[in-house]
């Protein structure tokens, strides 16, 4: 019997992709940093190849080469990569490498003369942002060092890319200026004498609603999981993950009653409290104290009082409630449960919070549409 657990269904995952592959006419890369957004990197890489994804997208060196280490051989970008790491293994591995300055790009002419094979690099410019990218006035130099080492046949430079500021509000007046801004940038590639396979911009906001991004490839993350980064829209997608956990204990208490932690709930009238084996050891957010929705016995509720380490409360009036009882916190919301975005909604932050806080904890996650590999 489970007490918790995080469920993921990879066959939402596989119809997300095939909705996005649908949407596009360029390659398609499944991002699965941050365990697959808290869903698993693992599955959620071979559900989203299964449906036709061309790439993996990754932040860490570690998890491109857990990517390799379990056999996946389609095309893998990392391209979070902070000095002095073993990147000749990534290079050895086949794994693509972003880089964003003459100092990174040392370092993948040294990996690659480790590997003794040439890093296949994908030059990446700020376009805006202000965080990864070389910013426009360092970007000559980036080129002509690459171009360089290129003609040495140390690097090779597969592709060029750039991410939005604003993709998740469309019409934003930034997105424009940002794709003016790169295609400045593709023109100085050209001048330098480089010509990347794949140029790529767009996350899944631009992959859902701006298909003058999407270039050669696209980088969808969030959607594959079935939430939407555009608030109000869902374009089609299907949530994957929904988290539960059953009643442990029920009580009858008496009006007035203070609930949890510091009293900040008090019951008005006698009611049935349900206690809720979850907390934020579990990825709760402890700002869903008196705020968190939760449902239980086909009525949605609020979590009362403080969330705590490992638990909460939820005052269930005069409904009859029973241990084992099933509390579904958020899921797809075909059945009438809240979703990752009530849920972010409810505690202030945005649905990748969400469902990336609850998969990386001692929940256990439990698959449906698992296919033999
Ligand atoms: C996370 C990330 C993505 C995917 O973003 P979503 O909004 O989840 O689609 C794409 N590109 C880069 C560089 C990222 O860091």
């Amino acid at each position: 019997m489970w007490q918790a657990e995080v469920r993921v269904d990879l066959d939402a995952i596989r119809e997300n992709v095939s909705r996005l592959r649908s949407g596009t006419t360029a390659e398609l890369m499944a991002v699965v940093k941050g365990d697959g957004y808290g869903h698993g990197m693992l599955p959620a890489a071979r559900a989203a190849l299964d449906a036709g994804a061309d790439w993996l997208g990754v932040c860490t060196l570690d998890e491109a080469l857990t990517l390799r280490r379990a056999g996946i051989t389609a095309p893998v970008l990392a391209w979070l990569l902070a000095p002095g790491l073993p990147l000749h293994e990534g290079v050895g591995a086949g794994v693509d490498l972003a880089a964003a300055s003459l100092a990174q790009l040392d370092e993948m002419i040294e990996a690659s003369r480790r590997a003794e094979r040439p890093a296949r690099l994908h030059l990446k410019i700020d376009t805006g942002l202000s965080r990864g990218g070389a910013t426009v006035a360092d970007w000559p130099a980036l080129l002509d060092a690459a171009a360089k080492a290129q003609a040495d046949g140390l690097v090779e430079v597969v592709g060029v890319w750039s991410h939005f500021v604003y993709a998740d509000m469309p019409g934003h007046p930034t997105t424009d200026r940002q794709l003016a801004v790169f295609h400045e940038g593709l023109a100085m590639v050209e001048q330098a004498g480089l010509r990347p396979r794949w140029r790529h911009l767009a996350n899944s906001a631009a992959t859902l609603t701006r298909p003058d991004t999407h270039f050669d490839l696209v980088r969808p993350g969030l959607a594959i999981y079935g939430l939407s980064p555009v608030a109000g829209e869902t374009y089609g997608l299907r949530p994957a993950m929904t988290a539960r956990a059953r009643v442990m204990l029920t009580k009858r208490v008496p009006a007035g009653t203070g609930v949890s932690y510091g009293h900040t709930y008090t019951t008005e009238s006698d009611a049935n409290l349900a206690v809720v084996p979850l907390g934020y050891a579990d990825g709760v957010p402890r700002h869903a104290s008196n705020s968190g929705p939760v449902q239980l016995g086909g009525v949605r509720r609020t979590i009362s009082g403080r969330v705590c380490m490992d638990q909460f409360v939820l005052d269930c009036g005069d409904d009859p409630v029973a241990d084992g009882d099933v509390a579904t916190l958020f899921g797809s919301g075909a059945d009438g449960e809240p979703t990752a975005d009530d849920w972010a909604e409810a505690v202030g932050t945005i649905n990748y919070e969400i469902v990336t806080r609850f998969g990386s904890t001692r929940v256990p996650r439990v698959y449906d549409g698992e296919r033999s590999p």
